[in-house]
C-alpha cells in the first residue's frame, strides 16, 4: 500500500493553484471540508467586503448606487459567469432568484414556445426541484412528462434519450453533473440529439458550474440555470443565474412579468412590454447583497482559469478514488461514481449501509461530506478550497468512523 498522505503532500507540494488555498476563512474544528459542492466555503475577505459595501455603495452613494452600478449588476455579473465559466459571450446570463425559480421561468417560456408539442423530457433520477418544476408546469401547460431511465452511476447517455426525444417533444430538461454519482452528461452529443428532433434544451449546471469548462454558444445550448453557493462559494442562498441564447431573445417569453424585466424600467406605463434582451428574465429587484460574495470567487476563478481549476479536480477525485481503492473497498464499501475522471464532476459518491450513522461521527469529528438517502456518502472536493492532504484525511476518517461499527439506530 502507498502512503497515501504522503502521496498527498507531494500534490499538494507541487499545486499550481495551492496558494488560493489560504484565502478561504478558517474553519476551526474542522480538518476536512468535503462538501464545497453543496456549500462552498467563504472567502476570508468576505466580512470586510460586506461592511465597506454596507458603508460605501449602499451607506453613502445610497440609492444613486442603482444607476451608478445596481441596475447593471444582474448581467454584468451574469457576463462574468458566462465568460469564466459557461462559454456564453455577454448579454445571454443573468443572475436572478433561486435555481427553482429560474426553473420555473425557463420551462414555463419553453413550453409556451413549442405549444405545438406535448411533452417534456426529464431523467428520473435529477434533482427534485428540477422534476417538480417540470412535473407543476407539464399540468398547467397541459403536457406531460416523460421520464427516462438512465445507469445510476455513469448517468445519461445519448442512448437514453435517443428514443424518448420525438416531434412530441417540447423541452428536455437534464443535469450536466448528476448531483448524487458526480456523472458528467455529454452535453454538446445530447444537446444535437435534442435538436435533431426540434425540441429546446435546458441544462442544469448546479454541480458543474466553477468546476467543468464547458461551450454553452458553441454546443447550441439554448437555456440552462445554475447555483452560485456551489462552486461559486456565493454564500447560503445567493441567487442563481439563466442562460438564454441570444437567439431565443424577444421569441421566449417568461411568466413572471415585473417591472425589472419590462423594455423601459421607470416608464411606470399602463402595460407590461417585455424587455427583448436578457432583462426580461429579471422579475423584481434584484438581490443585489447576495450578488457580494460570488465576486471574489470569480476573480480567483479568471485568475486560475476554469481549465486550470478542472485540472486540480481531477487530480483531487482521482487521488479519492486512489484512497477508496486502497481503504475503503477492502471494506465492502461501494463507488458509486464513474471511475474515468473524463466522465465525472468535482465529486464522488461511495456507498455503505452503516454511512448514515458514519456521517453522524464524522460530524462530530469536524471532518464533513454529506449523506444521501439511502447510504451514499458524496465527498465534494472543491478545487480551490480543498487540499490534497484533506481529500485523504477524509477518506481515512470514513474508514475509521466505519471500523466502529454500526450505531444502535433507536426502534419504534
Ligand atoms: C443544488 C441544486 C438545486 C438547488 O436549487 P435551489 O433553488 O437553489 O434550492 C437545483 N438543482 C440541482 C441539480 C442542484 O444540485
Amino acid at each position: 500500500m502507498t502512503d497515501l498522505l504522503t502521496t498527498a503532500r507531494a500534490l499538494d507540494a507541487a499545486d499550481p493553484l495551492g496558494s488560493h488555498l489560504d484565502a478561504f476563512a478558517e474553519m476551526p474544528g474542522v480538518t476536512a471540508y468535503l462538501d464545497g459542492n453543496s456549500l462552498g466555503r467563504p472567502l476570508r475577505d468576505i466580512g470586510e467586503k460586506i461592511s465597506d459595501f454596507v458603508r460605501g455603495d449602499w451607506g453613502t452613494r445610497l440609492i444613486r448606487s442603482w444607476d451608478e452600478q445596481w441596475m447593471d449588476l444582474p448581467v454584468a455579473l451574469g457576463d462574468r459567469i458566462g465568460a469564466a465559466c459557461l462559454g456564453a459571450a455577454a448579454g445571454q446570463t443573468v443572475v436572478a432568484d433561486s435555481t427553482t425559480v429560474l426553473l420555473y421561468k425557463l420551462l414555463r417560456s419553453a413550453t409556451a414556445e413549442r405549444k405545438d408539442r406535448s411533452e417534456i423530457v426529464i431523467e428520473r433520477g435529477n434533482f427534485p426541484t428540477d422534476r417538480f418544476v417540470a412535473e407543476g408546469v407539464a399540468a398547467e401547460s397541459g403536457m406531460t412528462v416523460r421520464w427516462i431511465s438512465a445507469d445510476p452511476v455513469q448517468g445519461v447517455q445519448i442512448s437514453d434519450i435517443a428514443d424518448a426525444v420525438t416531434a412530441r417533444t417540447a423541452l428536455v430538461v437534464l443535469s450536466h453533473v448528476d448531483y448524487r454519482s458526480g456523472a458528467l452528461a455529454d452535453m454538446e452529443g445530447i444537446t444535437a440529439k435534442v435538436h435533431e428532433a426540434g425540441a429546446l434544451m435546458l441544462w442544469d449546471l448546479c454541480h458543474s458550474v466553477g468546476v467543468i469548462p464547458m461551450r454553452l454558444d458553441e454546443w447550441g445550448v439554448d437555456l440552462a440555470v445554475g447555483c452560485t453557493y456551489k462552486y461559486l462559494n456565493g454564500g447560503p442562498g445567493a441567487p442563481a443565474f439563466a442562460y438564454v441564447r441570444a437567439a431565443h431573445h424577444g421569441v421566449l417569453r417568461q411568466p413572471i412579468q415585473g417591472w425589472m424585466g419590462a423594455a423601459d424600467v421607470f416608464a411606470m406605463g399602463p402595460a407590461y412590454v417585455p424587455d427583448a434582451t436578457i432583462r426580461q428574465f429579471i422579475s423584481g429587484t434584484p438581490p443585489v447583497l447576495g450578488m457580494l460574495p460570488m465576486q471574489g470567487m470569480l476573480d480567483r476563478i479568471e485568475q486560475a482559469t476554469i481549465e486550470g481549476v478542472r485540472a486540480k479536480s481531477k487530480t483531487l477525485t482521482d487521488l479519492a478514488v486512489q484512497a477508496f481503492d486502497e481503504v475503503l473497498a477492502p471494506l465492502g464499501v461501494r463507488l458509486l461514481s464513474p471511475r474515468d475522471a473524463e466522465l465525472r464532476g468535482g465529486h464522488i459518491t461511495i456507498g455503505h449501509p452503516d454511512f448514515r450513522a458514519v456521517t453522524q461521527r464524522l460530524w462530530a469529528d469536524g471532518v464533513i461530506p454529506d449523506f444521501r438517502f439511502p447510504d451514499g456518502i458524496r465527498l465534494g472536493l472543491s478545487p480551490l478550497s480543498t487540499s490534497h492532504v484533506e481529500t485523504v484525511t477524509g477518506v481515512l476518517a470514513v474508514r475509521d468512523a466505519l471500523l466502529q461499527g454500526p450505531i444502535q439506530e433507536p426502534t419504534g
